[in-house]
């Protein structure tokens, strides 16, 4: 294997592996997060359009003018602004390439970054590739929230930046305005600034989505990321944005341009339409992921996990105790060998796995069917 020094202490996503385990136990796969089902006919309808004719060159690299138009008539309300779309919006592949642009295009070698964790897997990798020095801050069971006094203590004048996942994967949390309010702060007295990952922004169940570009003080000092997959069930297409104020845009389009130039045209006209959706689209996705988490979350319960509600997001933490297995790898392997269901082991979103060892992730984008499945073969797992 010849896997250069800064990316080989990473070795494979979790994700592939979780999901060829699935594959090879002919498994249910609550592991990896996609849906089960197809995306909306409207926005393959308006991908196909452009694919008939006229649109098969480069597009502009920071996107087709239609798309990021339409990402300002989006949200442009919700920071209270207007967008310019020729400055403040870049569109990328996926959240991924946004996350991996920002920070290679933000982050000079021996900065330091604060990171919340458990982490999505890809920012300690981009923190690497960049020469960041990341400072973690931990979130523990059964509430998640941050710690104030931890979160004080990772800030310092060598701070440039902060990732905040929010709606957050994999505990499902929603920031509390004082949680939000107190990263604002530290970001104001350190001069560093946020790299925002909305991607589950509009899967919500209690609570409010509190954005940071729109907390007062901080539109100039953070890059909002986010993406069409989750949202409208496409995770396949890999279309996702930046959002930041020109001066960090140029940053960020700086590594965006020699990453990836630009994003397929067809499904950015694709995204331009999903993003025309009415109100009724979100709301009807809010009730559908509600009535699966409900779902999952009982059936949970009655198996004998510690099921610690999300407040969004399509992913479920739980405790796995009641099993008697000694961590959450072990556990993993358990559950997919005697019972044939994947989860996620969370120790990999740690920086110190026995953080994450009596934890198991769970998600719920699955129909109702396979998800019921799934509760009633966990319903052999043997206790103690
Ligand atoms: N951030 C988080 C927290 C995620 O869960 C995901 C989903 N894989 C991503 C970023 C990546 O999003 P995308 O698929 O748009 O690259
Ligand atoms: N975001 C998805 C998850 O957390 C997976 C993304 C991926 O496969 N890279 O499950």
């Amino acid at each position: 294997m010849s896997v250069a020094d800064r990316l080989a202490p990473f070795g494979t996503s979790i994700f592939t592996d979780m999901t060829r385990l699935a594959i090879e136990h002919d498994a249910i796969n609550l592991g990896q997060g996609f849906p089960d089902w197809d995306g909306p006919g409207f926005v393959k309808l308006a991908a196909a359009r452009s694919l008939e004719g006229g649109h098969d060159q480069y597009p502009p690299s920071h996107g087709v003018p239609e798309l990021r138009e339409a990402i300002a008539a989006r949200y442009g309300p919700l920071f209270g602004r207007d967008l310019d779309v020729s400055t403040e919006i870049t569109v990328t592949a996926g959240c991924t390439e946004a996350l991996a642009a920002s920070f290679l295009g933000l982050i000079d070698p021996g900065d330091e970054v604060v990171v919340i964790e458990p982490f999505y897997d890809s920012y300690p990798v981009n923190l690497a590739l960049a020469g960041a020095v990341p400072r973690y801050v931990t979130l523990r069971p059964p509430l998640f929230e941050i710690d104030e006094a931890e979160m004080r203590a990772a800030f310092n004048d060598r701070t440039r930046a902060v990732v905040v996942n929010t709606p957050h994967n994999p505990t499902g949390r929603l920031f509390s305005a004082e949680e939000v309010a107190l990263i604002a702060e530290l970001c104001r007295r350190y001069d560093a600034i946020a790299i925002t990952d909305e991607v589950y922004e509009e899967i919500i169940f209690d609570g409010e989505h509190r954005r940071l570009a729109a907390t007062e003080g901080m539109w100039d000092r953070t890059v909002t990321l986010s993406s069409l997959g989750k949202t409208f069930s496409l995770t396949g297409w890999k279309v996702g944005w930046a959002i930041a104020p020109p001066h960090l845009t140029a940053g960020i389009r700086a590594a965006h341009q020699f990453l990836t130039f630009t994003t397929p045209t067809p499904v950015q006209f694709g995204t331009a339409e999903a993003l025309r959706a009415p109100d009724t689209f979100y709301s009807e996705l809010r009730s559908s992921y509600r009535s699966k988490r409900e779902l999952l979350m009982a059936g949970l319960e009655e198996v004998g996990f510690e099921v610690y509600p999300p407040q969004g997001t399509y992913f479920m933490m739980a405790g796995h105790a009641a099993f008697g297995q000694p961590d959450d790898r072990a556990f993993c392997r358990y559950l997919v060998e005697t019972v044939g269901v994947v989860a996620i082991p969370p120790s990999v979103f740690y920086h110190r796995p026995e953080d994450g060892a009596s934890l198991v992730r769970f998600a719920f984008c699955k129909d109702e069917a396979t998800l019921t499945d799934a509760v009633q073969r966990m319903q052999k797992l043997a206790k103690g």
